[in-house]
């Protein structure tokens, strides 16, 4: 992979932080998972989502088998980031760059799995679980349904998921191969 040339690509994006780190040292946790299935509405409902993505232990070894990570980090502002819903539809942008950088890695010949935020949005309705997924390729399932306890990775860049306002900062982690 040509670094220099990504990283000349990625400050023309409006990211405000990124880091490349090894995926070995993620957090994998249960704990997030069964988050996932307490608090969240969309679990059960997406391909994007547990159970659709595996166990835990299985999205840490698919995750595993691409050895680097890519962390990216937006902000958008939002009316009210109390309102859940508004403030989900502001996640288009960042789910975009995510979009645009992994294709800067794909372009350069690296296998890629991406891992972004909350839950796939692609369609109106998901085909899970009657049918399979129409958009495998476009597809990104989110952070939380992989068991990454992201606070851990956060901790150790000096990130905050709190920028203060009705300011919301976005994660996306692109693992890739060369
Ligand atoms: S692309 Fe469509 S079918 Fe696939 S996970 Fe997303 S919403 Fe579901």
């Amino acid at each position: 992979m040509d670094r220099v040339l990504l990283e000349e690509q990625l400050r023309e994006l409006p990211i405000v932080q990124y880091e490349f780190f090894e995926t070995a040292s993620l957090t994998f946790s249960q704990r997030v998972r069964a988050v996932c299935q307490s608090d969240c509405p969309r679990y059960g409902t997406s391909w994007a989502c547990p159970p659709a993505v595996g166990t835990v232990e299985e999205c840490r070894a698919r995750c595993l088998t691409y050895p680097r990570v890519l962390l990216l980090a937006t902000m958008s502002e939002v009316a009210d980031i109390a309102d859940l819903e508004g403030t989900l539809e502001a996640r288009a942008d960042h789910e975009e760059i995510t979009r645009q950088v992994n294709g800067l890695l794909r372009d350069q010949g690296v296998e890629t799995y991406p891992l972004s935020t909350e839950s796939c949005a692609i369609c109106q309705q998901c085909t899970y679980p009657e049918g399979p997924c129409r958009h495998p390729d476009r597809m990104f399932p989110c952070v939380e349904s992989h068991g990454v306890l992201l606070t851990d990775t956060m901790e150790r860049f000096g990130m905050d998921f709190q920028a203060g306002g009705n300011v919301v900062t976005w994660f996306s982690l692109i693992l890739y191969r060369d």
